[in-house]
């Protein structure tokens, strides 16, 4: 039987653009969950929480075991920013090490967590 290499918490959410790309889940719901025209992470199952970086590691690792290319990637769920730099610093280490052919990590963010975050001034 096969099953997908990512360990998913259902529903999950992506951008019409990121349709090609590796869905990835860095946290778990939404930090702030408040929006009043958002329902996407209202589930119980859907509560706010960082995924622990073993959980993580092992899902890159799992997709690179699955998949020839991934030059994509999107960090679900509603809110990758809300993560430490240093966190995020390691996903991307991470990631660029299992697909050598990356070319592009993207997430949702809420702007005051983009705003505070020192990788809004970082490039490759
Ligand atoms: S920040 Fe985004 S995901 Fe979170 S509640 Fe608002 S619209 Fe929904």
């Amino acid at each position: 039987m096969h099953s997908f290499p990512i360990d998913y918490v259902e529903p999950v959410f992506r951008p019409p653009s990121e349709a090609k790309s590796l869905i990835l889940p860095v946290t778990n719901g939404c930090s702030w969950n408040n929006c009043t025209f958002c329902e996407m992470y209202t589930q119980p199952q859907k509560k706010f929480r960082a995924r622990k970086p073993e959980d993580v590691r092992r899902d890159i690792a799992r997709a690179a075991e699955a998949f020839d290319s991934v030059p994509r990637v999107f960090l679900a769920d509603g809110d990758a920013m809300v993560l430490p730099t240093r966190r995020l610093l390691e996903i991307l280490a991470d990631l660029k090490q299992a697909f050598p052919d990356l070319r592009r990590v993207s997430s949702y963010c809420l702007p005051r967590n983009l705003a505070k975050n020192p990788l809004k001034n970082w490039q490759s």
